[in-house]
């Protein structure tokens, strides 16, 4: 049963024939898709979601292509993390982190790759595409390699070699193009129009944009069928902020959740916050940057849906925030050495934002807030090789090992002071 009903422009409403477009012929308004929530509504229920798959496709009634054609290697249902040391560090009662670094190709990228090519492989597609700052690729390769299509990704030229490989290593066709994200992006949207290939994030856009409310919908889940008071997520194009936010307002819609009350905050990174920049000088209209941050995945200076995030942050009593290089690499330690979670710059940029919107108030320590680790972090191991203790080089012998750890702590440590 397919509940997706139509494209419909987000400006003025016209609706489209659900096809592999993405923008309104009128007024050149990005194309959303349409739902029957009252056929949603008749179909879900708590009960049938609990005992579904642990992955996204637990929540295929809500997912606008057909179960049939999915490519299915793990994909979400990733765990919602109580954070008490990380809550006491930036001074919360209670926080809690959705980790994301855990999905089949280690960011939150594979929930938007997983509906976009089921819905390329129902549209006949025999090759998948995308534009990326580095995750997406190596999502796209991995599905693509999965399900045994042809794959082409482009990426900047100067993406950190985790990214890199772990695109290559899916053997699709990786382009490298010399500039920015938003050259690879302006190059592929015109190659959308001369090959017959399923860009993810162009001419398949409404649909793959669709995955990222499963985050949503997981974390109202995993809360007990309830959303947190606040949400700090990082924003790139800004679709992921959106679509968490989507999806509880659709959980609420065909009444599995009570109207969501959560204040929803945006982080960015302070080389590239066209969107934090602009909610901090009070407007609904972003200024294009040129990116200059180590956060390579959120890099994006022309952001797609920087406009629907700063009109979101607005409706929920939202904000955001930017942090610097040095904030993201004392972002992601915090993260790691509080909760055990090891997350890529986008991790850090979070953190690190979670921290200051708390230290101004702008969270209140009462508010239970989720924080949304999005990456992981040996796809970015670059940032931080330089910021973690060098381990201690010792010849094989008790002694030896004594003498240096007690050089370390600057503090005689035997084995007899120990213990
Ligand atoms: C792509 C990405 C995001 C956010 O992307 P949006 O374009 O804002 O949807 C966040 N974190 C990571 C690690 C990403 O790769
Ligand atoms: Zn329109």
């Amino acid at each position: 049963m397919a509940f997706e009903r139509a494209l419909r422009c987000r400006e003025c409403g016209r609706e489209y024939p659900l096809n592999p477009i993405y923008s309104c012929e009128f007024c050149f308004g990005p194309l959303e898709v349409a739902y029957d929530y009252d056929g949603i509504r008749q179909a879900v229920s708590r009960d049938a979601i609990a005992a579904g798959p642990s992955t996204l496709w637990r929540y295929a009634h809500f997912l606008p292509c057909d179960p049939q054609f999915k490519v299915d290697i793990g994909t979400g249902y990733t765990p919602l993390i109580r954070a008490d040391r990380l809550a006491k560090a930036v001074g919360l009662d209670t926080l809690w982190l959705k980790n994301d670094t855990v999905n089949p190709s280690w960011s939150f990228k594979d929930r938007v790759v997983s509906v976009a090519i089921a819905r390329a492989r129902e549209f006949g597609f025999e090759a998948m595409a995308c534009a990326s700052t580095g995750n997406l690729a190596n999502a796209v390769a991995a599905h693509s390699a999965a399900a045994g299509m042809d794959c082409y990704v482009f990426i900047p030229n100067d993406l950190e070699q985790g990214k890199v490989v772990g695109s290559a290593i899916y053997r699709p066709t990786l382009v490298m193009v010399e500039g920015s994200y938003d050259d690879v992006n302006r190059l592929c949207t015109e190659l959308s129009m001369e090959y017959p290939w399923a860009f993810v994030n162009i001419n398949v856009r409404p649909y793959y944009a669709e995955g990222s409310r499963t985050l949503g919908f997981e974390v109202a889940e995993q809360l007990g069928w309830r959303t947190p008071d606040h949400v700090v997520a990082p924003m790139a194009s800004g679709s992921l902020f959106t679509k968490i936010w989507k999806g509880f307002q659709e959980f609420h819609k065909v009444g599995l959740i009570d109207e969501p009350r959560t204040r929803m905050s945006g982080a960015q990174a302070a080389g590239c916050s066209p969107i934090a920049t602009a909610y901090e000088a009070g407007t609904l209209n972003f200024i294009p940057q040129k990116p200059r941050t180590i956060a390579r995945s959120l890099a994006i200076g022309n952001p797609a849906d920087g406009y629907y995030a700063l009109k979101q942050m607005q409706e929920t009593h939202g904000g955001a925030a930017m942090a610097t290089d040095e904030e993201i690499v004392e972002g992601i330690k915090l993260l790691a050495e509080t909760e055990g979670v090891f997350a890529e710059t986008a991790g850090g940029v979070t953190v690190a934002c979670l921290r200051k919107l708390v230290e101004s108030g702008f969270i209140r320590r009462d508010e239970e807030t989720v924080a949304f680790i999005t990456g992981a972090g040996l796809k970015t191991v670059e940032a931080v090789v330089d910021a973690v203790d060098q381990p201690l080089r010792v010849p094989a012998r008790t002694d030896e090992f004594a003498a240096a750890l007690s050089a370390r702590r600057g503090a005689p440590v035997g084995a007899s002071a120990g213990a």
